[in-house]
């Protein structure tokens, strides 16, 4: 789908009359174009980076019903937050998947125990399900033998939900786009086309990826949708809105297992603040996150997590876990994502809402905020808003699978255990069992301690929209999070298998490596 020579034919085809423009390629955009293509509308999905390098990418992974968000009072987002993480465990098995929870207590919490078990009542009875458990500290330190001992007191066991961010937006897109959608990734909206009575009817198109001059294009559609989530006002700003977004900055430490063994995730209060944190295990590593402060830099660089928030994070995890002695030496990798939140001017920026809003604005439709896990409902809500001005005026049925029925395991040909068989169905759908046939001797085995196979770097490299190395290690293959070095000590066999696929020469292989080794130390190595 995605073979060489595929943006030249994009750019060619982009002159045709399309329907509906969504602009930003994060999980808002991608559910937009999934749920639009899937109607038969000509929708064009564009993004100024690569697929996923916003927010989409950056999250804590979770699909979750955000049982933090009962306690600030906002029951309708965990109601639907809830029901869209059991349909997504339901439809997208091996990329969405359950991932069981401990809540201790400790003697020095702010908050009851008692005033959990509540809240985890209530957010299995929102869910339909009994899925939660006290344990005394003995059964506590079972499930989680680092789990401190000091004052603690016994806690919950409860269900929710993980999965892979980035490879969920692809997946979305990968499928609107084989409904007949068009999507191009490093393809930045510069400015807006207005009608003569100043309603939006298009845009302006520059091409990031054009080595020299750089293609520019004027494409029009009757609904042009602003989806570029922390960015949106930027946008809002060429038809007069002003600005309504509070940027705030999360940030997370990624240990290996070595270190910090989890079987389960741990959800903790802070000791110096009481917010929630987690510490999760996630494809092979052990993730611990996240913050909630103002991201005071400009947008067009990318969020790194900053001292004191690693000192944060630290904190918790030596107090929590103390007998691991972890310090920041031990974490391999860091990252760090920009929430878009509707700025209502609270002090503390966790009590900002994290619900969508959806603005129209002389034409031009923003839908921002909201969750990863309730894309969908966004989709809809905004493909609802906008669907008079859509040919036939369509109807979007929320009843409809989220994403494609996947083959089944019999379709994907290879001796990988079960395990490694769904999560290859889950990340990649029907491109499954073409993943496993393109797979060279050795390929289906996993690279050093992640769960990722080798061959998903040459599946990836041959048809996957690549431009930059980073995108392939980042967000095709997460093996720049999950790797020592952003996978460094693995280089030379990475590059045996995706330089050909890519057809770079060595000049240009070199230049990405460089560029990819300096902004992994900038970005996602922890701050020294
Ligand atoms: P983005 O993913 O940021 O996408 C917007 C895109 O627009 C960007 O890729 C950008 O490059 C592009 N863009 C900007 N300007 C232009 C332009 N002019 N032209 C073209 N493209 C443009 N939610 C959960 O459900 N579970 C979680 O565990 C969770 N954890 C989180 C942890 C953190 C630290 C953060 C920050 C958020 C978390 N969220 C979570 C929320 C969730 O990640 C976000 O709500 C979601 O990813 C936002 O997606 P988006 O598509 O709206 O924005």
């Amino acid at each position: 789908m995605w073979g060489r020579g595929w943006r030249e034919q994009c750019w060619d085809r982009l002159q045709q009359p399309w329907d509906l423009i969504v602009i930003g390629g994060g999980i808002t955009g991608a559910g937009i174009l999934r749920e639009a293509a899937r109607v038969g509308l000509h929708v064009l999905l564009v993004e100024a980076g690569d697929f996923a390098s916003g927010t989409s990418s950056r999250s804590s992974k979770l699909v979750h019903g955000g049982l933090r968000y009962l306690k600030n009072a906002q029951f309708r987002l965990t109601l639907d937050s809830v029901r869209e993480r059991e349909r997504l465990l339901h439809e997208g098995r091996g990329l969405i998947t359950p991932l069981a929870f401990l809540m201790p207590g400790f003697e020095s919490d702010r908050i009851p125990g008692w005033v959990f078990g509540i809240g985890l009542t209530l957010y299995d009875v929102l869910a339909l399900q009994w899925g939660h458990r006290h344990y005394d500290p003995a059964g506590l330190r079972e499930l989680c033998p680092p789990l401190s001992g000091d004052g603690l007191l016994g806690g919950y066991r409860y269900f929710d939900a993980q999965t892979d961010d980035a490879r969920l937006v692809l997946r979305l897109i990968r499928e609107g786009v084989h409904d007949g959608g068009m999507a191009l990734n490093y393809c930045r909206v510069d400015g807006l086309l207005r009608s003569r009575s100043g309603q939006v009817r298009g845009v302006i198109l520059h091409d990031q990826a054009t080595q020299g001059a750089g293609l520019t294009a004027e494409i029009q559609a009757p609904v042009v949708v602003n989806a570029t989530g922390a960015w949106a006002d930027d946008l809002r700003g060429q038809v007069g809105g002003r600005p309504r977004l509070r940027k705030l900055r999360g940030s997370h430490l990624v240990f290996p297992t070595t270190r910090f063994p989890l079987q389960r995730a741990v959800s903790l209060l802070h000791p110096s603040d009481a917010r929630p944190v987690f510490a999760f295990p996630w494809e092979g590593v052990t993730i611990v996150g996240t913050t909630d402060v103002d991201h005071a830099h400009s947008l067009s660089e990318e969020p790194a997590i900053s001292p004191a928030e690693a000192d944060y994070l630290l904190d918790l995890v030596r107090w929590a876990f103390p007998s691991l002695h972890l310090s920041l030496d031990d974490a391999m990798a860091t990252y760090a994502g920009v929430r878009p939140v509707i700025d209502t001017g609270k002090a503390d920026p966790s009590k900002e809402s994290r619900e969508y809003v959806l603005w129209d604005e002389s034409g031009l439709l923003t839908i921002t905020g909201g969750k990863l896990t309730t894309f969908r409902r966004m989709a809809q809500s905004a493909l609802r808003a906008v669907r008079r001005r859509l040919p036939g005026s369509p109807t979007f049925d929320p009843r409809l699978r989220v994403l494609d029925e996947p083959p089944e395991e019999r379709c994907v040909p290879s001796d990988l255990p079960p395990a490694a068989c769904s999560r290859l169905i889950g990340r990649y759908g029907a491109d499954a069992p073409g993943l496993v046939a393109c797979a060279q001797a050795g390929e289906l085995e996993p690279i050093g301690s992640s769960s990722s196979l080798w061959a998903e770097v040459r599946w990836a490299s041959r048809q996957e929209a690549i431009v930059h190395l980073d995108d392939l290690l980042l967000r095709r293959v997460r093996i720049g999070l999950t790797l020592a070095q952003g996978g460094a000590p693995w280089m030379d066999r990475i590059r045996a298998i995706a330089q050909p696929e890519l057809g770079w020469d060595d000049a240009r292989w070199e230049s990405e490596l460089s560029h990819y080794c300096t902004r992994w130390q900038d970005v996602y190595a922890w701050p020294r």
